[in-house]
């Protein structure tokens, strides 16, 4: 009967509900312990500058190896960490893990790079926030400019005020912000005008759909030429294709990150580019003295 195929069609769907909140529910109950345990990793994934293809610095991202669950990348329960308040807990972990990582290899030898960690909204409403990051930063003994602070475009949009007198204080600290995800949600050209940030990167859709959309390349082009115009770099994420590349290099775009280049990596692999990076340095810094 129609009653009875009804009848299955809900108990299939609550099924499928129910398994996602007890799944939920494993992931509220274990992120303490998950934390205590560091099965959470910092993965890192290369930025380059366009002009010399040379390493610059990289992007934290975090992942859970999760003990029944296995390896859990962020969509799986950052989305969750955002509703239950955990996320304030992870994110300072991770920028004491990344800080802990920049000392490490400044100690090591390597050349110096930043890197950009994500400051999820949550972050932005805590009244400490400038303080825990000075307290991270002081305790590795690390210039504040060698942290950028990501915070995606749509956080900009909801509370304009808040936003622009948290990030003007963290910037006179000496922090550098990042306005991630540019070009996904509902900023105005106005709203970028107000906005005090350092870089600017563009969202990923942008970069792939844009061999799709005929105008897309001047589109691009236009908010490069504004970024320059208010001083504010351009990074493009999600760069997967030579293509996608060299059409961005001809605009003037200044810094990628992507699948072309590389994915984000455990730390082992991606200390094996900071060397590599570091030896064509040395390399090239001989074939000067040779030329000589
Ligand atoms: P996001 O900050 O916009 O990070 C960029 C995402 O794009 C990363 O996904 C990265 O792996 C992915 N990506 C980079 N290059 C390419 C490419 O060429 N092609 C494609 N298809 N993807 C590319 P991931 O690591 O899965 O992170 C997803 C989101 O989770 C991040 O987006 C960020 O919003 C959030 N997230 C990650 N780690 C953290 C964290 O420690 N704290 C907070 N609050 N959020 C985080
Ligand atoms: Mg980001
Ligand atoms: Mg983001
Ligand atoms: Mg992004």
């Amino acid at each position: 009967s129609i009653k009875g195929q009804y009848g299955k069609y809900f108990a299939v769907y609550d099924d499928k509900l129910r398994n996602e909140l007890l799944k939920d529910q494993a992931i509220t109950d274990s992120m303490e312990d998950a934390l205590a345990k560091e099965q959470f990793l910092v993965y890192l994934q290369p930025k380059y500058r366009i002009k010399d293809e040379n390493l610059v610095g990289a992007e934290a991202l975090v992942r859970w190896i999760h003990p029944e669950l296995g390896f859990q990348p962020p969509d799986k329960f950052i989305p969750l960490f955002e509703k239950n308040g955990f996320i304030t807990k992870l994110d300072q972990y991770v920028w004491d893990k990344t800080c802990a990582l920049i000392k490490e290899w400044d100690d090591r030898g390597f050349t110096p790079i930043s890197v950009s960690v994500n400051v999820s909204r949550a972050d932005i409403y805590n009244a400490d926030l400038a303080d825990i990051l000075i307290k991270i930063i002081n305790k590795y003994g690390l210039a504040p400019s060698r942290l950028h602070l990501e915070i995606t475009e749509s956080a900009y949009t909801e509370n304009p005020k808040q936003i622009i007198d948290t990030v003007t204080h963290l910037r006179e600290l000496g922090f550098i912000i990042e306005m991630d995800d540019f070009g996904s949600g509902y900023s105005s050209l106005n709203m970028l005008n107000e906005m005090p940030i350092d870089i600017l990167k563009l969202d990923m859709k942008f970069i792939q759909n844009e061999t799709a959309k005929p105008n897309s390349q001047g589109i691009l082009q236009f908010i490069i030429d504004l970024a320059r115009w208010m001083h504010v770099s351009v990074v493009a994420e999600g760069v997967e294709t030579k293509d996608q590349l060299s059409r961005l290099s001809e605009i003037g775009c200044d810094y990628v990150q992507g699948y072309y280049f590389a994915r984000p990596l455990p730390k082992l692999e991606f200390e094996k580019l900071l060397s590599a990076d570091s030896r064509k340095d040395a390399e090239s810094e001989l074939d000067d003295v040779c030329e000589i």
